[in-house]
């Protein structure tokens, strides 16, 4: 069975994964503050990606460009004039609603993202849509509203120094093109990754993690070959699908859904999104798109520097097309909590909770447990210094090992080493695996390779 919302939720903030943003203060809302299993969590999910994205590709490289940039930056990439979503307020209840969202609820067969306003209007007045909050059909006419979080730059308080908070890390990465080129001596094709916080004033932020204000996204830039583009596409749907399949999300828990053409976003000539089937069914994860050379030729001529590549093997300049795999790190975290999340009933009729999520994003690999503090505890702390500094560990030496070990189990420790007297007399340590509690015995030196290797990604 699916784990609900508001389980997940409970869950989250029982553990220290995720709490209410400035709780202390009746909250922020909509903020979300990652707690110490939720920060490791997170660190674990970016790191893979940067692995597999990164390090694994002999063609990526990374980056980390600033979140305030040039305002002139979104002039020209059409955020200013163009990052709108449309809103739509209930008279009745004074509730808020993007509009698009109230279409596709109300009939999945319309597609409504991406739509003209007047269109959006169209469809509203032939419906009978009612606002969802409270039941009434009457609406204010239909606005665009502008999803970039504006603020000042400096000490003068004036709009010549309005900058804004980036809506993604891409453009981070148009603009470095040329400094990355030069620098890394890479050719074409090849591409940029980054990591970093994204801002988008959402209109109705919601779902716990999944629809925020202030996020984090994974995004690569690949750059190709005009004409090569649909199989750098492809490649790149695979090979992000591949990943998630590999942090074991099973593959009928996710779906492509690739953009109908008249869906697709002006700049873009295909664009496909990774669904993951979170508890209200399945919604968007990882948005892959094709941006063929729109962001280059934009800032190509709003800087006036050329941003064109010349093939060193037929000397012919180009501006390079691009393809754009670009993941929420909370969204995905969201998923693999929904994904792992177990209630298991034991044998003797004890519900256990497991997170049985993948070693490698586990926050801690081993749990370290002497069995009787007094006894074991001088041993498992030298333990701990050691494996320490090659797995992130936890230790407990209060309550039943029983207990501890349902702690364990609870926040998703794959491993735990029970320190015993044969530790003491014989150097030998009982693991016992999160999934089966299966237990095994192994010294010392076989504990770092056997935990190294079954926590590997
Ligand atoms: P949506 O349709 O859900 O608003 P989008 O299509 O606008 O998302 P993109 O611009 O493609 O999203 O951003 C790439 C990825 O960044 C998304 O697939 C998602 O994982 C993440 N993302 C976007 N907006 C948010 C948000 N407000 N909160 C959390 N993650 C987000």
């Amino acid at each position: 069975m699916k784990i609900t919302m508001e389980q997940l939720t409970h869950y989250a903030k029982n553990y220290g994964f995720v709490f209410q943003g400035s709780e202390l203060y009746g909250g922020l809302a909509n903020t979300w503050d990652y707690g110490p299993l939720g920060v490791t969590l997170k660190n674990n999910i970016k790191a893979l990606w940067w692995k597999r994205f990164v390090q694994e590709s002999p063609v990526n490289v990374g980056l980390d460009s600033a979140i305030l940039m040039n305002p002139k930056t979104w002039e020209a990439s059409g955020h200013l004039s163009g990052f709108n979503d449309p809103l739509i307020d209930c008279k009745a209840c004074k509730a808020r609603h993007r509009v698009d969202h109230l279409i596709d609820a109300f009939d999945r067969t319309i597609s409504a993202d991406g739509l003209s306003i007047e269109r959006l209007q169209e469809i509203i007045d032939g419906s009978t849509i009612k606002c969802p909050a409270c039941g009434v059909r009457d609406f204010t006419p239909i606005r665009q509203f502008n999803l970039m979080f504006k603020t000042s730059q400096g000490a003068l308080d004036d709009h010549s120094h309005d900058i804004y908070l980036r809506p993604e890390t891409a453009q981070g990465i148009f603009l470095n093109f040329k400094n990355v080129l030069r620098t890394s001596r890479k050719k074409i094709p090849f591409g940029i990754a980054q990591i970093g916080k994204s801002f988008r004033n959402e209109i109705t932020p919601g779902n716990f993690i999944f629809r925020t204000r202030e996020f984090e996204q994974c995004e690569l830039e690949f750059f190709c070959e005009p004409g090569t583009e649909m199989d750098w596409f492809n490649y790149w749907k695979k090979a992000s699908m591949q990943f998630l399949l590999d942090l074991n999300i099973p593959q009928d828990h996710l779906n492509f859904s690739d953009h109908a053409p008249e869906k697709l976003s002006h700049y873009s000539n295909a664009t496909s999104d990774i669904e993951y089937q979170f508890a209200w069914g399945f919604d968007e994860l990882w948005g892959i798109a094709s941006r063929t050379d729109y962001d280059l030729k934009q800032h190509q001529a709003h800087s006036g520097e050329s941003l064109e590549y010349m093939d060193p093997m037929t000397n012919q300049k180009y501006l390079p097309y691009v393809i754009e795999p670009s993941l929420g790190v909370e969204r995905l975290f969201l998923a693999l909590l929904t994904e792992a999340y177990e209630e298991e009933t034991l044998d003797n009729g004890d519900i256990r909770t497991v997170l049985k999520i993948h070693p490698a994003l586990a926050p801690y690999k081993v749990a370290i447990l002497p069995l009787i503090k007094k006894r074991h505890a001088a041993q498992a702390q030298t333990l701990f210094e050691t494996l320490s500094k090659h797995v992130t560990c936890s230790y407990d030496d209060t309550g039943n090992i029983g207990r501890r070990y349902r702690r364990c189990d609870a926040i998703g420790t794959p491993f735990a080493i029970t320190i015993d007297d044969d530790s003491l007399n014989k150097g030998t340590y009982t693991l016992r695996m999160r999934d089966t509690m299966a237990q095994i015995t192994l010294s010392e030196p076989q504990l770092i390779e056997y935990i190294q290797k079954h926590t590997a990604f």
